[in-house]
């Protein structure tokens, strides 16, 4: 176990944080407290695509993975949760769409030409995925969907989304599926729900009115190796990986904004001045400094474990801690940030109070941070809170 970060890996960082320091932070500036557009954000996309945030050259390196979206996180986190959006979206549909839709939509949603969603959540299903409304009945060569879908990221913005129906109520769990929707062929309407935080990063309402969608867009049959044999009772826990995926980078989307608002509050201790001498003198001052460095420390190294682990093995306990944790460090320590600057942490023109916002943000999705306990507490205890 080696926690020193190796040379490729420093080298990395410190030429992605250059890049993304002169290129991307001057455009949170500008964008990232506004409504996006579809436009706005495909260009975004692919001012990103030469570092591998979406396609082929992805890399498999866990850390490369880590420093990837904790780096963008610091400069323009709006940005990091549209292009995880799109990746996962993308992820999906390559690995497990029929080939004919992978040869369609795979390319140009690696290339960054479109936008992908993943739309699990509707106004009556929350915490538990299991209950899913939204109805998809085969008619002839296509199905037809109809339901709401909502805090869908990307929604409003996207091109493609991955949509989970219920295609047998009878079934429960076993009827539940996921279509793949393109949206220039089967078009379905949304709006986009104004939250407190993430401004730049659309939560959105998806409304589906007797969508036809082809057959051959149901994804959850077409398995890698399968592709000749679909095994639709894999779905459910299909969905379920989706969200577990999203998880650790949902947790270093955290911490990269915890350590912006953290570089903020340590550069404003160092020179404001009261009592006739800087505030980070005093020691109160200090143990704040102190207690978000560490704080941050630990998200991070939470993460790391949690983005090695999950490539050999499960490990679901060690997944949900890093997301439990990264999220709530998140908020505490943006707002000890505010706290070190006084009035001037809460002024809308620093950038520490939207900090704090969008760290708000991140408790609640991919599951709450009450639902990771019951995750680690079920793993730890043999014993499952709900069923
Ligand atoms: C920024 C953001 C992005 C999102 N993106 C997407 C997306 O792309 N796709 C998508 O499908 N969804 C998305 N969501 C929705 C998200 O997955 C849900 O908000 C989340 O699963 C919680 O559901 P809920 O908001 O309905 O809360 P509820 O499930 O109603 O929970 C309300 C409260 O009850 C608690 N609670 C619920 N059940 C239990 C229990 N068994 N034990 C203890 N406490 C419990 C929760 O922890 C929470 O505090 C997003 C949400 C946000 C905020």
């Amino acid at each position: 176990m080696d926690f020193e970060l190796a040379e490729e890996h420093r080298i990395f960082r410190d030429s992605l944080r250059k890049f993304l320091q002169a290129e991307i932070r001057p455009l949170d500036d500008r964008w990232g407290d506004e409504e996006m557009t579809p436009e706005r954000a495909r260009e975004l996309q692919k001012m990103l695509l030469p570092w591998g945030y979406l396609g082929e050259q992805r890399s498999d390196d866990p850390f490369i993975n880590c420093i990837m979206t904790e780096e963008l996180a610091r400069v323009f986190p709006s940005l990091a949760g549209i292009v995880g959006m799109t990746a996962a979206a993308g992820w999906a549909i390559t690995r497990r769409a029929h080939p004919e839709v992978v040869r369609r939509l795979g390319p140009p949603l690696l290339a960054g030409d479109l936008i992908g969603a993943n739309a699990i959540s509707e106004p009556n299903v929350g915490s538990d995925p299991s209950a899913i409304q939204c109805r998809a009945q085969l008619d002839g060569d296509h199905y037809v969907i109809n339901g709401t879908k909502c805090w869908i990221s990307n929604g409003h913005i996207a091109d493609v989304a991955v949509v989970v129906a219920q295609t047998q109520p009878s079934l429960g769990q076993a009827g539940v599926r996921q279509f793949v929707v393109d949206r220039r062929e089967s078009p379905f309407k949304s709006r986009d729900i104004p939250t407190i935080g993430l401004k730049a990063f659309p939560t959105s309402e998806l409304y589906f009115e007797d969508v036809a969608v082809p057959a051959i867009n149901r994804l959850d049959g077409w398995g890698e190796s399968e592709r000749a044999a679909p095994d639709p009772s894999k779905s459910f826990v299909q969905v379920l990986q989706l969200i577990a995926r999203a998880r650790v980078g949902t947790a270093l989307i955290s911490v990269g904004i915890a350590q912006r608002a953290f570089e903020v509050a340590l550069q404003y201790v160092k020179v404001r001045k009261q009592f006739g001498k800087e505030i980070g003198r005093f020691q109160l001052v200090q143990e704040m400094v102190a207690e978000m460095a560490t704080d941050i420390e630990a998200a991070r190294l939470l993460c790391c474990r949690a983005m090695q682990l999950s490539r050999k093995r499960r490990c679901d306990a060690e997944v949900s801690m890093a997301k439990a944790y990264a999220t709530e460090m998140g908020v505490r320590v943006c707002s000890k940030a505010v706290q070190c600057m006084g009035a001037h942490g809460l002024a809308m023109e620093n950038r520490v109070e939207r900090c704090l916002r969008d760290a708000r943000m991140l408790t609640v999705p991919d599951g709450t941070t009450q639902i990771q306990q019951l995750i680690i507490g079920r793993a730890l205890i043999g014993m499952s809170a709900i069923r």
